[in-house]
């Protein structure tokens, strides 16, 4: 039975994640520069304390990192209640990082769970889960990341040792990272999803160097989270290498499910947010002599935007609820995180371009925030797989479930139909002992539309 009620003891905890983001988080985004790479900055020791001492509250609540399973550290929720948690970020950048659930750090934590050796766990995952240190994750190169076959940094085996060159693009948090987790192709001739092994790469490595930081919309020239890497010579063990030689697509796959679920549960936030300020807006703005809630077609962007939020959140739910039932590496599941990845693209761009054209002049101006909302939106459709390609991924996995009709003509054209409905009936209407024609009823139809009898 689908379930996603919940039960009092969570919903306190939940009521005090409310309070609690609206009292003591939000408040930092007004605060401190809005640059997406804030919260991530670890050199900035200041703002890690104010971060860290809002970090003691969250697990003195017992709600840290609560997309982990216990055994990890974390709370052991599951995804539907993660999905209620998440949610409450709203637009908040800090919201993650303090709760111990931002990526790429909660995707680099699994595969690190998952494929890790003792050694990685504890060099690595362990201060990761203890938020002292980030990460970050490499795959996505220059000349293009839709198609992940087309990597062209290598990692060549040279003794105990491999070597890597080749560059990085778009790899978030990497500048402020303690270490990266990097997509190389060792070995070019195998098959295309065979060609790949994942290494974990310090970024104090010898040969590593950040060429530019990229930011989104309106962070500063030469700032940003996303910064364009390269990699020279840079030699690491064999001992970094996280999971088998040429198993790089199964590792990076086992992280992007969570991911692209943990991302969704947060859009729920931005859009539920958009509509708070679209409504406001609503109410207070005149034109013509009344708030301009009084015109028809405000109402109506308002009433599409709250039934969109609500379909959205319930997929989202479902979505969240067969993680939950441990279906989440099936064909099902698969499909599932794809419509859902494709469908928060979708409802982010319209939603936050719909409450820019309500806010008029204001909206697109630099004293209110809708510049980063519509970055952080579009970012939807493209980080994490491209819309374009989750929409086919839905398709394919759709049409599994159906056959071609088998000749020119669709199973639905009505002789096809009626020759069928006639087949099912039969028994029924010699059972109690009646035609086709004394049970059809007075209404002289045309020859088309009759049930039996027509030569179609
Ligand atoms: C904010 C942000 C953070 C990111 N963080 C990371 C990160 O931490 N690590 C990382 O490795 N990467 C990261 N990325 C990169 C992200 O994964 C890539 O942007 C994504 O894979 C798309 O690659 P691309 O940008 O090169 O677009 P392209 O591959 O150049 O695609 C551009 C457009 O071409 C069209 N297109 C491409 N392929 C197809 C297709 N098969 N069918 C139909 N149309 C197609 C689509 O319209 C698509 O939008 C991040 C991106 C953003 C925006």
């Amino acid at each position: 039975m689908v379930d996603f009620s919940i039960e009092p003891e969570f919903q306190a905890k939940l009521a005090w994640i409310k309070e609690f983001v609206e009292t003591k988080i939000r408040p930092l985004e007004f605060i401190y520069d809005y640059d997406f790479d804030a919260p991530y900055d670890a050199g900035n020791t200041a703002l890690r304390k104010v971060v860290k001492r809002l970090q003691q509250e969250v697990k003195g609540q017992g709600l840290w990192a609560a997309h982990l399973p216990s055994h990890l550290g974390g709370q052991g929720f599951g995804a539907v209640k993660l999905t209620y948690i998440n949610e409450s970020f709203g637009t908040s950048s800090f919201g993650p990082v303090v709760f111990g659930c931002q990526g790429p750090d909660s995707g680099n934590a699994e595969i690190l769970a998952m494929f890790g050796t003792d050694e990685q766990k504890k060099q690595y995952l362990e201060p990761l889960l203890d938020n002292d240190v980030f990460s970050a994750y490499c795959m996505t190169e220059p000349q293009g990341g839709s198609d992940p076959t087309n990597l062209r940094t290598t990692a060549v085996r040279d003794g105990d040792t491999w070597v890597i060159n080749g560059e990085k693009w778009f790899a978030s948090n990497a500048n402020h990272a303690a270490f990266m987790i990097v997509m190389c192709v060792t070995d070019p001739a195998a098959p295309p999803h065979n060609r790949a092994t994942m290494f974990i790469v310090p970024t104090d490595a010898p040969g590593f160097e950040v060429v530019r930081n990229v930011g989104l919309w309106l962070d500063r020239p030469g700032s940003g989270g996303h910064p364009w890497l390269r990699f020279t010579d840079v030699r690491v063990p064999d001992s970094a290498r996280l999971g088998e030689v040429g198993k790089g697509f199964v590792v990076a796959q086992s992280r992007l499910g969570g991911g692209r679920l943990h991302h969704a549960q947060r859009t729920i936030g931005l859009v539920k947010n958009l509509l708070d300020m679209m409504a406001e807006r609503a109410l207070s703005r005149e034109s013509y002599g009344e708030v301009i809630a009084g015109k028809q077609s405000v109402q109506h962007d308002l009433a599409n935007t709250f039934i969109e939020y609500q379909q959205f959140r319930l997929l989202v739910l479902y979505t969240a609820w067969m993680f939950d039932q441990q279906r989440e590496h099936g064909a099902e599941g698969r499909k599932m995180i794809s419509a859902v990845k494709a469908a928060m693209a979708k409802i982010a761009e319209e939603v936050t371009i719909r409450a820019v054209h309500l806010h008029g002049s204001i909206g697109v101006s630099n004293v209110m925030h809708f510049g980063q909302l519509t970055a952080l939106a579009m970012h939807e459709g493209l980080a994490d797989g491209v819309t374009e390609l989750h929409l086919s991924l839905v398709a394919r996995q759709l049409l599994k479930d159906y056959q071609p009709s088998g000749d020119d003509f669709p199973t639905d054209v009505l002789w096809k139909r009626k020759a069928w409905a006639a087949k099912q009936l039969q028994p029924i209407l010699d059972e109690v002992g009646v035609t086709f024609e004394e049970s059809r009823g007075t209404v002289d139809l045309p020859a088309v539309m009759r049930p039996v009898g027509s030569d179609h």
